[in-house]
């Protein structure tokens, strides 16, 4: 391997100015994707002039458009057989073409895709009797969760959850087949990823009903998606809600309210919060949001 050139220190400062000079630039740019000013062609454009461009990885570039995620620019650049450490400048013509290409359908399916709402609040809220009103507008699918849990009397497979045991949770953990999962009072229950993926595209609004730690996963991987929390009227009409379940045992219904505690501080991590008054306003807030 070639030794690196030494470097004076006068030629050290002026390559750490010039190098801190071309992020900052990249930085730019990126926000500029990201607010729609600039398209992933004008980049290519610019590129052929600017150092600082051409020297963007393509992972950068790609995920700083709106709808795409680090997941979604990794299997797009694998779909491409784009190196995943490709810089602009190293891209081919027909590399380049069918990135354009691939830009122009995910654009336009972003036009059309469905909006994903996150439902999210402490335990006994009321989210699943919100989730199922709000199906039957029709405005709104809902997502159907796999979950180690036993099923409650009147629970139905395939309707309320997908319960599966933990051995197979595990291995859909290993294919990364959940968009996100968290444990819940000593279960386990994900969101399918490619359930969501589908009804998106297919332009459907989509409801999560899940729990806070899952939220904020989401809104890591897609963060386009509406954080919604749920919150009791009160403190009072919260323990009532828990206390009047006959599901739960004594043991299990405690330790829910010392975790609703815990959940209820977390409301400030959400784009929005809604109070929980009446089923109904919930549900036409939630349908509004959809056409909004
Ligand atoms: P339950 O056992 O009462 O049906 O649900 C317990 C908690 O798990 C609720 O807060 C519910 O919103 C949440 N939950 C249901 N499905 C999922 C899921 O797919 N992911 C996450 N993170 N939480 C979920």
């Amino acid at each position: 391997m070639a030794t690196p050139p030494q470097l004076t220190p006068e030629e050290r400062s002026a390559a750490l100015a010039k190098a801190s000079i071309a992020r900052k630039r990249r930085a730019f740019i990126k926000s500029q994707i990201k607010d729609g000013q600039i398209s992933i062609k004008e980049i290519f454009n610019l590129a052929k002039e600017d150092e600082a461009i051409a020297k963007m990885r393509v992972a950068e570039m790609l995920e700083s458009v709106t709808g795409v995620g680090k997941i979604r620019a990794l299997a797009i650049m694998e779909k491409l057989a784009i190196s995943p450490t490709r810089r602009v400048k190293g891209l081919g013509k027909n590399q380049i073409e069918s990135l354009l290409l691939e830009f122009h359908s995910v654009k336009e399916n972003f036009a059309t895709r469905g909006k994903l709402i996150v439902l999210s609040g402490p335990g006994g809220v009321g989210k699943s009797t919100v989730a199922t009103e709000l199906r039957k507008t029709g405005d709104y699918w809902v997502s159907i969760s796999a979950t180690t849990r036993a099923p409650r009397v009147n629970e139905v497979e395939g309707v309320d959850y997908y319960f599966i045991s933990d051995q197979e949770f595990e291995s859909r953990i290993t294919a990364d087949e959940f968009l996100e999962w968290a444990i819940f009072a000593g279960a386990k229950y994900g969101t399918p990823r490619d359930g969501v993926e589908k009804a998106l595209l297919a332009g459907h609004n989509l409801l999560l009903e899940i729990e806070i730690e899952g939220a904020q996963q989401v809104k890591r991987h897609m963060p386009e998606a509406i954080l919604v929390f749920l919150e009791p009227p009160s403190w009072e009409d919260l323990v009532s809600r828990l206390e009047g379940r006959g599901t739960d045992s004594p043991e299990r219904r405690t330790e829910r309210l010392a975790l609703a505690q815990k959940e209820l501080a977390s409301a400030s991590l959400f784009d929005l919060v809604i109070v929980n008054s009446s089923v109904e306003q919930v549900v036409a807030q939630l349908v509004s949001l959809a056409s909004a």
